[in-house]
């Protein structure tokens, strides 16, 4: 495997000064000091890192070696060997480097498995959170394009995988990246399916050991780099809708989870209304579901290289965008339905 690693030269993405003027109101106020932090790289793209997901099931002859003399090292395995069960004895591997470099993506070829695929390391902490055992029935409620499916693949071997997406042209990406992560012996394993997820609760009450729900939201990310005014106001209206679509896809899949089993919310947002307030409104409304703290152990263990916003209330964790941690945003709560 040859493989080089380059810093970001593309020109600067276009800045919305409208979308940067409402997240400077909303975010200082939510988040205080935090928010001046994580601002700093997210206007800054040259600053952003990425991380390399392996894909267990292709030939990883020298990848590793090559990743390693390029810089990279493990996420899961670097700093805390002694570390937490519940990274400790997953198969899941994620390289990451401390400079904003990348490697270049792979291309899809017929009957050849992509090596690794690129993301946003923070991307992984609700496929951990998930904690799929071998056997399990698992739902990922929102599926494309398929990088959490495809991490969920990577941590265990489901008995069951359904991969759902309410896009069709999104739906056609889900299918593209798991033809080209998944080997044809265990995509019997896989079922993707074209639906609003709000109505699949309904139609498979209490199918599932664990549900994950890696809802639409406003992505904080793009959304500073809307390519015109008119479009990050619209966007901004939009964003008003969004809790509600959330709570119902929340719902949905606790109503879609069996008792004793879990469900998994995540976004790419630091806004309140789309993370705690979801959370605390499901919570408020939903009989027999309890929130789950994630381990204190299993948070330790990843904070040398993820930054955890200090939330309050504290519903769920939030990681922020930091220098030299440039992962996130990502929001991440766990739920356990009891009855
Ligand atoms: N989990 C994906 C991954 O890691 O690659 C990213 C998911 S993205 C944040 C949210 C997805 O939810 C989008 O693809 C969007 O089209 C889809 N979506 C929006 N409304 C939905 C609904 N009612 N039911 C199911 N999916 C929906």
């Amino acid at each position: 495997t040859q493989l080089a690693a380059q810093y970001i030269s593309k020109p600067q993405k276009q800045l919305c000064e409208t979308v940067l003027k409402y997240f400077d109101r909303q975010y200082s106020e939510e988040l205080g000091e935090q928010w001046w932090n994580a601002r700093d790289v997210l206007l800054n793209p040259l600053s952003w890192q990425y991380g390399v997901l392996l894909n267990r099931f292709s030939d990883l002859t020298n990848l590793k070696q090559c990743l390693a003399e390029l810089g990279y090292t493990n996420l899961l395995q670097q700093t805390h060997p002694e570390s937490h069960s519940q990274t400790a004895d997953i198969p899941l591997q994620c390289f990451i480097h401390p400079d904003p470099v990348r490697i270049p993506t792979q291309s899809h070829h017929t009957g050849w498995l992509k090596q690794y695929y690129l993301l946003n390391a923070a991307s992984l902490l609700p496929v951990l959170a998930l904690n799929v055992q071998e056997g399990e029935n698992v739902l990922d409620l929102c599926a494309a394009p398929g990088g959490k499916s495809l991490a969920i693949l990577q941590t265990a071997t489901p008995g069951l995988l359904h991969c759902n997406e309410v896009d069709q042209h999104r739906h056609d990406w889900l299918l593209k990246t798991l033809e080209s992560y998944v080997p044809p012996s265990l995509r019997h394993l896989l079922s993707v399916t074209l639906q609003d997820g709000r109505s699949i609760g309904t139609m498979q009450p209490g199918a599932y050991d664990k549900v994950l729900v890696d809802a639409p939201c406003s992505n904080d990310r793009s959304w500073l780099y809307t390519p015109d005014t008119h479009r990050g106001e619209m966007w901004l209206k939009e964003r008003t809708q969004l809790p509600l679509l959330q709570k119902e896809l929340l719902c949905s899949a606790l109503a879609a989870v069996r008792p004793g089993g879990i469900v998994v919310y995540s976004t790419c947002t630091m806004s309140r209304a789309e993370n705690q307030s979801v959370v605390e409104e499901v919570l408020a409304s939903y009989p027999g579901v309890e929130l789950q703290e994630l381990e204190q152990q299993f948070i330790d263990s990843l904070s040398d290289h993820f930054c955890f916003a200090h939330l309050h209330p504290s519903v769920g964790q939030l990681v922020i965008p930091q220098k030299g941690k440039t992962w996130g945003p990502m929001y991440v709560s766990q739920l356990k339905k009891i009855y």
